[in-house]
């Protein structure tokens, strides 16, 4: 029977299962057809479109970022590292080394970084920033929340009188927003994400405008990092260019981040602020890498030693002579004076601090330094020290050496024991020379010591004193000299 089952099967079964095979395919739905793979399909299609519209995107804005891109979405990471080139995989164990044993150069830029950071952060330094028109408001409602009267009211309920505008003796420029850091207490949220940038016209205007305020002595360059701007090298080179022509007083201020020197482009920055005889004002939150780094940036502390590095290779906090003093505001905070010194008034020896603008003012006049009968100038003794600038007479006085602190005149037999105040613009600027010396020191009325001619004086001779005659005359005051000191001069 088997057989015929057989051939029942065969015969009469075969094709109605041939029928159910039939229709089992032509029901079931083609692989394409599925829901799910078409979600796939759809899903992987719109990656696929999104990553090629990115990487037009990206390559778009390749093509033109610059310092300044303002789109986080297409200045993402990738396309940063692709500009600044930043480090290949394998070497970040490297990097690490470097972060506790200083290498003096790196290669790449701290802006990759500092976009991954922004990327977390939400592309801001500072999330509860407002927009400029409603900055106003919402200063005025913070202060009132605590009670803290308008400015102009406070002033009025304090008698304070109208305020006028007094002289301009400093052109302050934000030259842009670009910075290459985007440290968390920036007060004008600079980032590499900022594009705002003084136009080539700005910077000219500028330039005029210095050229035609003689009152002006500092123009003080800040950004963002103002290095990174387009029109900073045109601004130093005016600047130095009015300088060097008309306005020897004038001094150009760099307020320098540091890590800039290292940015890739940057490699000349270094000599070219040499060259030009920039000032550099520069801040480290603090002597700790982890902390700095926290407020700053990842690696800035590490960059910003190495930026030291640069600056002290082109002769940046050197000794040098004249020394710049920058005579602080009665506050502490930096004001727009500043005086040739000595390395031996400065920090870190004994630098004054009552020598505030207010002080220097009183005993140091414009007339006073238009005048004077000497210039600090390098020695043939030693370092820096005091040059005739005109010919001076016997009994002529030079210059205040120290002067009496107001306390001591109230202070009867303790008197002496309030210290003198050495002039910052002279005071220990005299060298010795034992048994030749052409100047003494001579107490004038009100307690001024000045430093008075012995003989006449040549210009461009040094003024010398003794200080074994000093320290005689003034013992607690004045200190004898070591006898190996030497003085080539005879009188
Ligand atoms: S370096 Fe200066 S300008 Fe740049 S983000 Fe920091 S504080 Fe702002």
């Amino acid at each position: 029977m088997a057989p015929r089952l057989a051939g029942d099967f065969s015969a009469g079964m075969a094709p109605r299962v041939a029928e159910l095979k039939s229709e089992a395919v032509s029901t079931m739905a083609k692989p394409w057809e599925h829901p799910f793979t078409v979600a796939v399909v759809v899903a992987t299609m719109a990656g696929v479109g999104a990553v090629v519209l990115r990487m037009l995107h990206g390559w778009r804005r390749g093509q033109v970022f610059e310092y300044g891109s303002t789109d986080i979405l297409s200045m993402t990471k990738a396309a940063a590292k692709a500009f600044h080139g930043v480090e290949k995989k394998g070497s970040q164990g490297a990097s690490r080394k470097r972060h506790k044993m200083l290498i003096p150069k790196e290669k790449t830029s701290l802006i990759p970084e500092v976009l991954e950071d922004l990327e977390e952060w939400g592309g801001t330094t500072a999330p509860d920033s407002v927009a400029p028109e409603q900055e106003l408001d919402v200063r005025a409602k913070a202060l009132a929340a605590v009670g803290a009267p308008p400015f102009k009211r406070f002033l009025k309920d304090r008698g304070a009188g109208e305020l006028l505008r007094g002289r301009c003796e400093v052109l302050q420029l934000n030259t842009g927003l670009y910075c290459n850091q985007a440290c968390t207490h920036c007060h004008v949220e600079s980032s590499p994400l900022r594009s705002e940038m003084m136009s080539d016209e700005v910077v000219e205007r500028c330039l005029y405008l210095l050229k035609n305020s003689p009152h002006v002595k500092v123009l003080d360059l800040t950004g963002g990092a103002p290095e990174l701007q387009s029109g900073f090298r045109r601004l130093v080179e005016g600047a130095a260019a009015i300088r060097d022509s008309e306005r020897p007083e004038l001094r150009i201020l760099d307020r320098c981040n540091l890590t800039v020197l290292l940015e890739p482009g940057q490699e000349e920055l270094p000599a070219f602020l040499r060259k030009n005889r920039v000032d550099i004002v520069a801040s480290l939150p603090s002597y700790d890498a982890d902390q700095t780094d926290r407020q700053r940036g990842r690696r800035v502390f590490e960059r910003s030693i190495q930026g030291l590095q640069l600056l002290n290779d082109q002769g940046y906090g050197k000794v040098t002579c004249p020394m710049d003093f920058d005579v602080p505001l009665p506050d502490g905070h930096l004001s727009t004076m500043h005086l040739k010194s000595v390395a031996n008034f400065l920090e870190p020896k004994v630098q004054d601090k009552w020598w505030t603008t207010e002080h220097v003012e009183q005993y140091w006049t414009d007339d006073d330094a238009a005048n004077a009968k000497f210039r600090i100038g390098k020695s043939k003794i030693a370092g820096c020290g005091v040059l005739a600038t005109k010919p001076i007479k016997k009994g002529e006085q030079v210059g205040i050496v120290w002067v009496k602190d107001p306390l001591s005149y109230g202070g009867g037999r303790f008197a002496d024991l309030i210290p003198r105040h050495f002039t910052p613009w002279f005071g220990r600027a005299v060298n010795h020379c034992k048994g030749h010396a052409n100047s003494g020191l001579v107490e004038a009325p009100g307690g001024a010591v000045w430093t008075v001619a012995k003989r006449d004086i040549a210009a461009g001779e040094e003024v010398t004193g003794d200080y074994g005659e000093a320290a005689h005359d003034f013992p607690k005051l004045v200190e004898d000299a070591p006898a190996s000191w030497t003085c080539p001069f005879k009188n």
